[in-house]
């Protein structure tokens, strides 16, 4: 199948350096080049070691701009480590995107900001995440109230069986919010830009409406309990060019008031939306771990590790 993203403005499409375009090894006809990179084991080595030197040094913000901040984080199912020791900060209102290879632990990772691996029963975690400098899985700290205030997007829509209007109010139905429904519902799906196309139909299915509009939909739903975080795996793995443009615009527009962070496996989508990207991968043990965090545009021009230099010219992953 070709991949042929659409949604890129041309001038935010990178540019592939030209030493990536023939490297010698290629016939000069080839015109995509995914050769499967034969390094030898100490190279691989060589380039984890710098990695998880440079980790050490991940970005650092000033304390009061710092929602989360991860030190040797390892979540693991039963004995399998799927994430290991990543240690990293996420700053506040920007959008903070998570890219990588399929199976290298960035949904368990993103899963982890919100407690929502307590619900798998072999998940556990090492290391410390601390949000707004405390400890989110102290003792005593109600995983309930966590997902309140880091709330989720899922890769595909999920919108309730229920009305457009009970679905934005049934998290603040639950929580015993007092104030105008009403007025709270209309809010939730006017930051989720989708209350001029929704507000004569309130009382209609959420999911009599196109997939785009239930992803926006479940967006107000999160919104809908004043969230202060915002977490996204793969928002908009299920929607078609012109609504992963709506979200991606929207994105841009929540973090004026959110923290957002996403998984995504658009490197394109990363590109155009992130401010700061972090590129994990996975070593022989199949834990992933933290390559490195840069702004975006850095990242994503001026890689300071091989690994992910590799990654976003796609010669591996
Ligand atoms: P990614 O999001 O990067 O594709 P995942 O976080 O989904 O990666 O998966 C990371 C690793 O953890 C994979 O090896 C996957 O098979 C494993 N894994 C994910 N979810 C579970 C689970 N519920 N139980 C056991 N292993 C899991």
């Amino acid at each position: 199948m070709v991949n042929e993203d659409v949604t890129s403005p041309p001038s935010t499409q990178r540019t592939i350096p030209a030493e990536t375009q023939t490297d010698g090894l290629a016939p000069e006809s080839a015109t995509i080049r995914i050769a499967p990179l034969q390094r030898n084991v100490d190279e691989e080595e060589r380039l984890m070691a710098e990695a998880q030197a440079q980790g050490a040094t991940a970005l650092q913000f000033e304390a009061d701009q710092v929602v989360f901040e991860l030190k040797d984080l390892s979540c693991y199912y039963g004995s399998f480590r799927a994430v290991r020791e990543i240690s990293l900060q996420v700053p506040k209102n920007r959008i903070t995107a998570l890219i990588g290879p399929s199976g290298c632990g960035k949904s368990t990772l993103l899963r982890s900001f919100n407690r929502m691996n307590d619900l798998i029963d072999s998940a556990h975690i090492e290391g410390s995440i601390r949000y707004h400098g405390a400890d989110l899985y102290a003792d005593g700290v109600d995983p309930v109230e966590v997902r309140r205030r880091i709330g989720m997007v899922f890769q595909k829509p999920n919108p309730f069986p229920k009305s457009i209007y009970d679905n934005v109010a049934f998290g603040p139905r639950v929580a015993g919010y007092r104030g105008s429904m009403d007025e709270l519902v209309e809010r939730s799906l006017r930051r989720a830009a989708l209350w001029d196309e929704v507000k004569d139909k309130l009382r209609e299915p959420g999911t009599a409406l196109s997939g785009g509009q239930q992803q926006r939909l479940c967006i107000a739903r999160a919104i809908a309990v004043e969230p202060d975080v915002i977490l996204m795996d793969e928002p908009c793995s299920a929607l078609d060019p012109i609504a992963t443009l709506k979200i991606e615009e929207l994105m841009r527009e929540l973090k004026e008031n959110y923290t957002i962070l996403i998984v995504t496996h658009n490197m394109q989508q990363a590109a155009r939306v992130s401010d700061f990207t972090a590129f994990m991968t996975m070593g022989e043990d199949r834990a992933g771990y933290l390559v490195e965090m840069a702004p975006t545009e850095e990242l994503f021009t001026r890689p300071a590790n091989r690994l992910t230099e590799d990654y976003i010219t796609g010669r591996f992953g």
